[in-house]
């Protein structure tokens, strides 16, 4: 079919339907012959065809079939980006985004100042740019002070099978840009992009599209792969299973390379280390280091008790009506849940092969050494190049992975593939705000996807580690996050968005109502809203909440790329020069590579001493957030949040910062209460302790169980009366994370909507100020939810 006439609406100045350039590319012969290969060539027409004649594509193809590293070039070829306009391409995972920018130049034979990438922290677009490649949070930010991304013609969702919260977003806010652009003149192509066939919510989802989308069925040339399940399902050292199985084909199994999934860093890590001493290839031994001992704690000083005597706050306090717009460019939430921390794994060198439930019999090759590579989110990028080079000649190639193998990156040359059938998930309890890393059962999809690995180039195997019967009980689809997880830092987004009625927001898979009106109330305590009056009936009341639009303070909060609880720290923290120091307390509580890359094995004895250097200043400065004592050197790790979060802020803030004076180190922890003032505990008092349980036990206002503080907290054995915490993790206990002291006259000073108060005290109230000539008056609180009599406050 040849080209067709551009719509009526199309304007002539840019964005055109279908741009009538051809823009050729200069590829080298090796490049054109590898992208041969790639079903999604054989699509090219029809791809190009479904684009240029509608405004919304779904494209569906297995992973490794050419969709995010080639559908770019076919837009950019076909002139979507030559009239001015940018070509953007969102990934959920920064590694894709980093990754996939670097191949497509490469393939493209253009510089990155052309085919660049954007992440939260750094990217390397120019004015040149037109193809940007970046993760979707990122480009919801754009969305926030561009809403019709003008300078886009074509926007690329990938990887929508995912399902991320904010994919979901973006689709929602695409459905209503496309046909505004539309209106304007300026058409914007969609292209929504998916390993999976389940595209039902985009699809057959009349509040998102008013015309259904075409799917275009990218038809991979898969070879067979034969899939062998266990007998047994192991249930817990899943991780000497893999070992075993690896072990097992690499000694009697054909030449190819083999890929196994575990479910995070620690246990990826493990496993190298056990591979690469079963088969060396590597002389450096990359053993050791992760039993570096926790650094101790021990000169804490001791925590001032002045709990003598109940008085009015006389203490001087940070000024809640005091925030300031910083401006910031960019961010976007880490969501790389599949690289998160957990136990290692038991280390038993276990090379038993007893048992030959693969039911091979291929003759063995013991000289071959096997080339171990590990590959998770976090790891950086020159090492995940790692594993798309051909491995040494004379060596097979075993790539250890997280669930990021599964459908972001493809590897080639797999030919095994051994599938511990689990992965890591973030739960969250909606109501408390506990969050917890649990190792899941995965999905029949993600199984099947894992399994696909294995029959790229020629017929596979995949090994997977659990019975069938068990395979018969996964889900068939992991649940969007969206219904998984609290929706505070969204709602906040969207509300800077001017979507007020949040409720009526197109989502591919709505939230349920409860986890919005959760979000809506703390985004009301934290100030972010403005109250609705309460008046009218219950059902008017709760439908109102869910429309509450932003405030002053909630528009500042919504420009800095954190957490709403964490925004609010940062905009509180202009006065009294805070802000360095709550940059560095926020960056510690908010990026996880922070805490991955402290607790990290080592590679190498001079890399263990850089990490124990790294965790004695980390503990420096959770003894600030603590209340502990002044900020010391903090060296190279300060300079890099300093560097990252300011820069980000437009904020020159100078890394060889003094310590916070005493003052400010008060100011840094009234902060921390403003913005997590729903997660204050109070230690279980002597007289009130009802059983052994109870001991040391702190009550919060959320949770009837004790909590404790978490033993890694320089103030585990402190026990002050009041803390506040970041978050409550269950282990055998539930931990308070992130503890802070705070002084109970704060409490009603800072967090006036969590308190009821009582009447003025007779005594000295009212009374005249003569400084200032006000009338002040003083009244005590109760912390509602748990009745704590606290201090009495001005008023
Ligand atoms: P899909 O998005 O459909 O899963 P991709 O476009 O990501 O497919 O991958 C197409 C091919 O490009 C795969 O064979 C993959 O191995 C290769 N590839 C992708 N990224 C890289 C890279 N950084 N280096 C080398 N090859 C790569
Ligand atoms: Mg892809």
């Amino acid at each position: 079919a040849g080209p067709r006439a551009p719509g009526p609406q199309a304007a002539p100045s840019r964005a055109p339907c279908k741009p009538a350039v051809f823009v050729p590319v200069d590829r080298t012969p090796q490049v054109q012959e590898a992208r041969l290969k790639l079903p999604i060539l054989a699509e090219e027409q029809v791809v190009m065809e479904a684009i240029n004649e509608n405004p919304v594509v779904i494209i569906c193809g297995e992973t490794g079939s050419g969709k995010t590293t080639q559908v770019p070039q076919f837009l950019y070829e076909a002139g979507y980006a030559s009239s001015g306009g940018t070509i953007g391409i969102t990934e959920p995972r920064r590694v894709a985004a980093v990754s996939v920018s670097q191949r497509v130049a490469k393939e493209m034979n253009l510089s990155h100042r052309v085919v660049s990438y954007q992440i939260r922290y750094e990217g390397n677009v120019t004015d040149e740019t037109q193809i940007k490649f970046m993760t979707d949070g990122v480009l919801l930010k754009e969305i926030q002070k561009d809403f019709l991304l003008s300078k886009y013609n074509v926007i690329i969702i990938d990887e929508a099978h995912e399902r991320s919260v904010y994919t979901d977003i973006l689709i929602g806010l695409l459905s209503r840009i496309v046909p505004l652009r539309q209106k304007k003149g300026l058409p914007l192509k969609l292209i929504i992009m998916s390993a999976t066939l389940r595209v039902e919510d985009f699809t057959d989802n009349a509040r998102l599209f008013s015309v259904k989308p075409p799917v275009v069925q990218v038809d991979a040339r898969q070879f067979p792969v034969t899939v062998h399940f266990n007998k047994k399902t192991p249930l817990d050292d899943y991780s000497g299973e893999c070992f075993r199985k690896v072990c097992k084909i690499h000694r009697m199994l054909p030449a190819g390379g083999i890929l196994v999934f575990l479910t995070g860093q620690v246990e990826v890590h493990s496993l190298c280390r056990r591979l690469r001493k079963a088969f060396p290839y590597q002389k450096k031994s990359t053993a050791g280091g992760e039993d570096d001992k926790e650094d101790s704690v021990e000169e804490i000083r001791k925590f001032k008790k002045s709990r003598k005597r109940r008085k009015v706050l006389t203490l001087p306090k940070i000024d809640l009506n005091n925030y300031s717009v910083v401006p910031v460019d960019e961010g976007d939430e880490d969501r790389d849940i599949d690289s998160d921390d957990d136990a290692a794994t038991g280390s038993d060198l276990d090379l038993d092969l007893g048992d030959g439930d693969s039911g091979e019999d291929e003759k063995s090759d013991l000289s071959l050494p096997l080339y171990v590579l590990p590959l998770y989110s976090l790891l950086a990028p020159e090492k995940q190049a790692k594993v798309f080079r051909a491995p040494p000649p004379g060596t097979r190639l075993c790539v250890v992975a997280t669930n990021v193998a599964e459908t972001s990156l493809t590897i080639p040359g797999i030919k095994y593939v051994v599938d511990c059938g689990r992965a890591k998930r973030r739960f969250y309890d909606r109501i408390t705000g506990v969050s917890s890393f649990r190792v899941t059962w995965i999905s029949q999809a993600s199984a099947d996807q894992r399994a696909g690995r294995a029959g790229r180039t020629e017929p596979g195997h995949c090994y997977r580690l659990y019975s069938s019967a068990v395979f018969m009980d996964f889900e068939k689809f992991s649940a969007p996050e969206i219904t998984r997880r609290p929706v505070e830092d969204l709602i906040l987004q969207m509300k800077s968005l001017n979507i007020e009625k949040v409720i009526n927001f197109p989502f591919p898979t709505p939230p349920p109502t409860e986890a919005l009106a959760a979000a809506e109330e703390l985004l009301i305590a934290l100030g972010a809203l403005k109250e609705p009056p309460m008046t009218g009936r219950l059902k008017q009341q709760l439908a109102a909440k869910l429309s509450c639009p932003i405030s002053a303070l909630g528009r500042v909060m919504a420009t800095f790329p954190v957490a709403p609880r964490y925004a609010k720290m940062l905009a509180l923290s202009r006065q009294h020069e805070c802000l360095p120091y709550t940059i560095t307390i926020v960056s510690a509580m908010t990026v996880r590579e922070l805490f991955e890359e402290l607790d990290r094995p080592a590679g190498s004895e001079e890399e263990a001493a850089q990490l124990k250097g790294r965790r004695a200043r980390f503990l420096q400065m959770q003894k600030v957030w603590a209340g502990q004592g002044p900020m010391q050197k903090l060296g190279d790790l300060m300079v890099m949040l300093v560097n990252s979060v300011c820069a980000d802020a437009g904020l020159y803030v100078d890394p060889k910062m003094k310590p916070p004076t005493e003052a400010q180190v008060t100011y840094l922890r009234q902060i921390v209460l403003a913005g997590l003032g729903d997660h204050v505990a109070r230690r279980v008092q002597a007289e009130e302790l009802l059983d052994d349980k109870w001991k040391n036990a702190y009550k919060t206002a959320l949770l009837e169980d004790p909590v404790f503080i978490h033993p890694s907290s320089v103030l585990f054995k402190e026990l002050p009366e009041f803390v506040v915490y970041q978050e409550i993790v269950e282990t055998t206990k539930l931990y308070m994370k992130g503890v802070s002291a705070v002084e109970p006259e704060w409490i009603p000073a800072l967090l006036p909507p969590y308190c009821h108060f009582g009447k003025p005290l007779e005594e000295p109230s009212p009374s005249y100020c003569p400084g200032t000539g006000r009338v002040r008056c003083h009244r005590p609180s109760v912390f509602y939810r748990v009745g704590w009599q606290l201090p009495a406050v001005e008023v």
